[in-house]
């Protein structure tokens, strides 16, 4: 039961996405949740195994390129969803798939589309798209995003690499799910588990709401939520396969500083990673959920982003903290002390 594990994306032109090394023990999460048709729903209490976000997309260009914050984001009525899915029945047909293969449903604000019985694809729009997008609106984003956003839902590898190529004219850069701005599309091969959807939902919201969030905490945000459940009617992040690394790299005194990890470009997140990057800002997200600071830090961070870009003294100023440093060495003791599993 369970799920989770992600991938992202950003980038302007889809593709090329710095893979990660899943951990070893991730293996049985991801077959585990392959196989149980309760992998999609959340879990609301313990952490659940899962599997690791694979490919993480870089981009050359900003997650940024959104429109400008000031201009309204279209309102996507009835007609607009029938309109796109009318569209999409349509491009099926003309790449040759019979009529029933897909079934088509709107989630707003998706449309999912998915190659498994319809009643699976229905739990899972219902379960885990339809369960993440109204807590994940509730807590963080006042936006959607700003096009209708299409989530093909492919039952294994195979259908996921062959359609893929097919519908969009390139094999996936990731063996879990990728969301590409290009194409207006989260494509997952959903036989992984449902932690690559949330992480992936995160960012076409992110990009809408909060168009020059730093990559960090885009990724921070979406790899916090590769794991989760909810407490308090709320959704939380659980720990997950990338605590390992992290401790590891603590441990060994590798760990870049708050500074230097706010500071990172989008184009050095991910092309630069010393192997962290992922891991130090989900939990640092992740410690700021537990202090019940994460809402306040991403709500303010939006609101005071032109003085602060990178996001680092409205971190300070939100942790109430004098020293950064002494705050990172009491951060990562809390994390020494954390496990996975739970
Ligand atoms: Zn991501």
């Amino acid at each position: 039961m369970t799920w989770h594990r992600l991938t992202i994306c950003v980038a302007l032109l889809a593709t090329g996405c710095a893979n990660e090394q899943p951990a070893e023990d991730d293996r049985a999460g991801r077959s585990l949740s392959s196989t149980s048709p309760t992998s999609v729903a959340p879990r609301s209490d313990t952490p659940s195994s899962t599997a690791p976000s694979s490919a993480e997309l870089p981009s050359s260009v900003p997650t940024n390129m959104a429109r400008p914050a000031e201009l309204a984001p279209k309102q996507f009525t009835d007609d607009d969803f029938r309109r796109r899915v009318e569209e999409l029945r349509t491009k099926l047909l003309d790449s040759g798939f019979e009529e029933d293969r897909f079934h088509i449903m709107v989630v707003r604000p998706f449309v999912v589309i998915g190659d498994e019985r319809p009643e699976v694809v229905e739990r899972r729009a219902e379960r885990t798209i339809q369960w993440a997008v109204t807590r994940l609106k509730q807590d963080f984003f006042r936006r959607d995003p700003t096009a209708i956003v299409d989530i093909w839902l492919f039952k294994n590898k195979e259908s996921y690499e062959r359609n893929t190529q097919k519908l969009f004219g390139r094999q996936p850069h990731t063996p879990f799910g990728y969301y590409s701005p290009r194409d207006e599309a989260l494509v997952m091969n959903i036989s992984t588990g449902g932690g690559t959807l949330v992480h992936e939902i995160v960012h076409p919201f992110v990009a809408a709401d909060f168009p020059n969030c730093p990559a960090w905490l885009n990724e921070g945000l979406g790899s916090l939520f590769e794991q989760c459940g909810q407490r308090d009617e709320r959704i939380v992040g659980y720990t997950n396969w990338r605590l390992r690394g992290l401790q590891r790299a603590i441990r060994d005194s590798k760990l870049p500083t708050f500074k230097t990890l706010c500071l990172t470009s989008t184009d050095a997140f991910y092309h630069a990673d010393p192997g962290t990057n992922y891991a130090q800002a989900r939990y640092l997200c992740y410690y700021l959920q537990e202090k019940d600071l994460l809402r306040k830090y991403y709500q303010q961070f939006r609101e005071a982003h032109r003085q602060d870009p990178a996001g680092f003294a409205i971190l300070q100023e939100v942790l109430g903290e004098a020293d950064m440093p002494v705050f990172q060495s009491r951060w990562e003791r809390w994390v020494l002390e954390l496990r996975f599993p739970g």
